[in-house]
């Protein structure tokens, strides 16, 4: 049975002859009623500040936006584990007639008396009902600010006012916040990168803070996986922002150039070409000689360490065909380009929140005939993923189900993943994932 795709969903889609112009409509409201895989702002918000891992998080709205909370990232920490926990004022009928600020006040209250160690950041998230009742969460964290002598950071984050894209927004406008006033004491620059767009999935900071190391390459602060308020203050006096998740993270560097005098190259580290081409060209960005022969020399030995690996699961992969999934557009063009490398083809390719000139270069690295989509919803990636043939999906958890249920090998590359997919040892590890499992037996019996 084909399934008819929405009037409304097809100038997102390539090759349903609607787009006016050149390319796929995306960085815009999700149809209404076209069950769209993104989140709410609230959770882009969250998503990106949870992995500070000395800070703590009050939701201030119904106990089910809290629900939203640590186990949304495999993040790991290599000190505090305050972020674990979520606190929610868990209004009630009665706050939202009445006013939910008083029950704010006495959450940060508690907060305040009970917690250990103390805390030295809290961000306050305004959800849905808190936009709609109209409760003056800045003038309680203000109050509070002043009370306990700690920063108390307000982040608007109604789930219904924008996409999940302006939920990263908000929240890098609170990582400004906190670290605007530490500008003067970090004006002077120290040789190092902040690391900005990546949550430490499974470790994956410290394997990439461990090859910048051996090049000689200083991290000052890490935005926001493994990182803490004592961390992220220092951020000012970095002399190069490298951004991995530019979905999340661009805005930030952005604001950190106009008020830090912080240049930015976006980078990413997943797969052979994309680890060894950012590898290099940070080293040229921070401009020394010596840097970049040893990122050179570093980049040349993991090369010829890697590419037989890849090269030995190679014939058991060329000629499969890929569908991908992911929330942004820098992890689409580095898995396209992964395919590429193993001889697979990527039939289907989409994101929650791409941006114009990610879905050119997605163009640009995929054949003719390659569905692309933004903003895609399940029933449009089972029509595109049948039709095509997909022999696996790459997706994140909301994709499991849907992607087992049509008999098609599934590798998760999203948060909740408890294995590294970056840097040269995440090669290894795809390579191997996608190979079981598009290769497993159980497909013969679908
Ligand atoms: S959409 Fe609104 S109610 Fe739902 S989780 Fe987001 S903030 Fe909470």
């Amino acid at each position: 049975m084909k399934i008819n795709v929405l009037e409304e969903r097809k100038s997102s889609i390539s090759g349903m002859d609607m787009c006016k112009g050149k390319g796929i409509c995306c960085e815009k409201e999700s149809v209404s009623g076209a069950v769209s895989q993104r989140a709410c702002v609230y959770c882009g918000a969250r998503v990106v500040l949870n992995p500070i891992t000395d800070a703590y998080h009050i939701v201030h709205g119904p106990i089910g936006c809290a629900s939203y909370t640590w186990d949304i990232r495999g993040s790991l920490t290599s000190d505090s584990d305050i972020f674990r926990n979520s606190f929610s004022t868990d209004l009630q009928e009665t706050d939202i007639v009445f006013g939910g600020i008083k029950k704010l006040n006495s959450a940060i209250d508690e907060l305040m008396e009970k917690a250990n160690p103390k805390p030295k950041v809290i961000f306050i998230y305004a959800t849905c009902i808190v936009g709609v009742i109209g409760d003056d969460v800045e003038a309680s964290c203000r109050t509070a600010e002043e009370k306990y002598g700690i920063r108390v950071i307000t982040v608007k984050s109604s789930g219904f006012s924008g996409t999940k894209s302006q939920g990263y927004k908000l929240a890098c406008d609170a990582i400004m916040n906190l670290i605007r006033p530490y500008k003067k004491e970090n004006s002077e620059k120290i040789f190092g990168v902040n690391f900005l767009g990546d949550y430490n999935l499974a470790g994956e900071i410290w394997i990439i803070k461990n090859y910048l190391k051996e090049i000689g390459i200083p991290v000052i602060s890490t935005i926001t996986g493994d990182s803490s308020y004592d961390t992220l203050i220092k951020a000012p006096s970095a002399t190069l922002n490298i951004v991995q998740c530019a979905g999340s993270s661009a805005y930030l560097a952005e604001k950190m150039k106009e008020e830090f005098d912080i240049p930015s190259i976006k980078v990413s580290f997943f797969g052979l070409e994309d680890t060894s081409n950012s590898l290099i060209r940070i080293a040229y960005a921070l401009g020394y000689e010596k840097i970049i022969e040893k990122a050179k020399e570093f980049v040349k030995r993991k090369s010829a360490e890697y590419t037989p690996i890849i090269d030995k699961y190679k014939p058991y992969l060329k000629g499969k065909k890929a569908a991908i999934f992911v929330g942004g557009g820098f992890k689409a063009i580095s898995l396209i380009r992964q395919f590429n490398e193993l001889g697979m083809e990527t039939v289907v390719v989409g994101t929650q929140t791409g941006k114009k000139e990610e879905y050119e270069i997605i163009s640009s690295l995929v054949n003719e005939n390659t569905v692309i989509l933004d903003d895609a919803n399940p029933a449009e990636l089972e029509r595109f993923m049948t039709e095509k043939n997909a022999d696996i999906l790459v997706g994140g958890v909301k994709e499991r189900p849907l992607s087992y249920k049509l008999g098609i090998s599934f590798c998760d590359h999203n948060h909740e993943r408890k294995h590294p997919l970056a840097g040269f040892e995440g090669i290894e590890n795809f390579v191997k994932e996608v190979h079981t499992s598009v290769n497993s037996p159980v497909w013969n019996y679908v």
